[in-house]
């Protein structure tokens, strides 16, 4: 038995035992037939959980946090004088610019309020004024805050406008259903150890097939971090061009069994009753969510800090990772927040437990209750 904690972190996630204990396995070569084939499943099972058709689609896999698969699509797509779009209103968002920064690629940051979906009168006005934007970037659940973007919405102007459409769901992944063909998305992108629930080290890219095989003619602006590279390689030989996180793909193996049984709607479910029980229990409380109801994805609840000078984040952190459960500060510059996901291996019982945990910890650092704002 491992000591179970609940993470209310927005990844990693809390995990089954049967998936931590998937990775303890014989030692094996990865380029043996017999883990080629563990792959392959692996890439089916990703391919499936965003309905994706594999004649057009392919699933191509990377060793790496989920960053790594943001440098990917951003340093591989983009034509030569041609310029990238980012729909930017949070901190993912903002370090894809960074990154197109980094390797100096030409890009539009198209910043919008934090706080509210993006004016797509104004994205669509961007489109129209610079035919040269080849590929049009967002962030699905931008984490930090938990604000959902319309990308169904985004992605039909980025295709109106002959664009490639790039959406980082990381954080929405095999929680809130995507159908990639239905939500016009071109490339869609997630790490193993959020929505799907498995262990860190894994990140793979969803993508299309003849958008993938058009970039094998584009600038090469990374050797490690090249899709067509990883693609043609896994195409040829079933593997990774290099060295696989071995275990971590047999924990994935498991992770997208258990998915498949929970299935598609009923995970769905289980996330939205998980976050319900967060934002209720935060209001009961009296604290102010960031992101207006409606607006919300319904995994990432960003509360505001109270106006009380006894309230002290560290403190009650500690509070609560003593006794099992993880919360997260914000990330908004110049605004206090910390943060509470519904990823992972959680049900709504666990949220109760939490909050009996939380109150107390209020309660030992004299934290009124409930918490007060200035106005
Ligand atoms: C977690 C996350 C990432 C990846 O972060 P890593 O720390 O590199 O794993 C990227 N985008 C979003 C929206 C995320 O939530």
């Amino acid at each position: 038995m491992v000591k179970r904690n609940v993470l209310l972190n927005p990844g990693p996630a809390t995990t089954t035992d049967t998936v931590k204990m998937a990775q303890v396995v014989p030692d094996i070569c990865p380029r043996e037939k017999e883990f080629v084939a563990v792959m392959r499943e692996v890439e089916d099972g990703l391919l499936r959980i965003v309905h994706a058709d594999p004649e057009e689609y392919a699933a191509v896999l990377f060793c790496g946090s989920g960053t790594i698969n943001m440098d990917i699509c951003l340093n591989s797509l983009l034509p030569a004088d041609k310029k990238i779009l980012i729909i930017n209103n949070g901190a993912y968002s903002s370090r894809a610019a960074e990154i197109c920064e980094y390797y100096g690629l030409p890009y539009l940051n198209l910043k919008q309020p934090l706080d509210r979906q993006p004016d797509l009168t104004v994205v669509e006005q961007t489109l129209k004024e610079n035919p040269d934007i080849a590929l049009v970037y967002t962030t699905h659940n931008e984490t930090g805050t938990g604000l959902l973007n319309p990308i169904r919405e985004i992605g039909a102007l980025a295709h109106r406008y002959h664009g490639v459409f790039v959406v980082d769901t990381t954080s929405t992944y095999a929680m809130r259903p995507i159908d990639i063909a239905a939500d016009e998305v071109d490339f869609c992108m997630a790490s193993a150890q959020k929505g799907i629930m498995a262990m860190t080290g894994l990140s793979f890219i969803i993508g299309r097939k003849s958008v993938i095989e058009a970039s094998a003619a584009y600038p090469k602006r990374s050797y490690y971090c090249n899709l067509y590279m990883q693609y043609e390689y896994a195409r040829a030989h079933g593997e990774m061009h290099f060295t696989p996180p071995v275990q971590v793909i047999y924990s994935v193996r498991q992770a997208l069994k258990e998915y498949f049984e929970e299935g598609e709607e009923r995970k769905w479910a289980r996330h939205c009753r998980v976050y319900r029980a967060i934002r209720n229990g935060l209001i009961s409380l009296g604290f102010r969510i960031y992101i207006p109801e409606g607006q919300e994805s319904g995994l990432v609840a960003a509360a505001l800090y109270p106006a009380d000078p006894r309230w002290d984040f560290e403190k009650i952190h500690d509070y609560c990772y003593e006794r099992g459960f993880t919360i997260y500060p914000g990330k908004v510059e110049k605004l206090g927040m910390f943060r509470l996901c519904a990823l992972g291996a959680i049900d709504e019982k666990d949220i109760e437990a939490f909050f009996a945990v939380f109150r107390e910890a209020l309660h030992a650092c004299g934290v009124s209750v409930p918490v007060r704002y200035e106005q």
